[in-house]
């Protein structure tokens, strides 16, 4: 990876470092306490009341999905 690679996607998102881009969309990392049980058997465990949800979220349109491969391919960040 270039400098110059870097720092257009820091221009694009200054909050957000570790923003990576996904087709046009702009996405993050996010985790979020769910309350709960987990939806996954493999992860449950006894008397768990919550879990850590782990998802991205386009800085652009705000779409979230569970991994990249859920986001629609247009961005509807980019009709502004
Ligand atoms: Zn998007």
């Amino acid at each position: 990876m270039s400098d110059s690679d870097s720092y257009g996607i820091n221009a694009s998102a200054p909050n957000h470092p570790d923003a990576k881009h996904v087709d046009a969309h702009l996405v993050i990392d996010r985790r979020e306490w769910v309350p709960g049980k987990h939806p996954d058997p493999q992860q449950r465990h006894e008397g768990q009341t919550e879990y850590l949800e782990r998802y991205i979220q386009c800085l652009r349109c705000g779409r979230e999905a569970l991994n990249e491969r859920d986001l629609p391919v247009e961005c509807d960040g980019d009709r502004r």
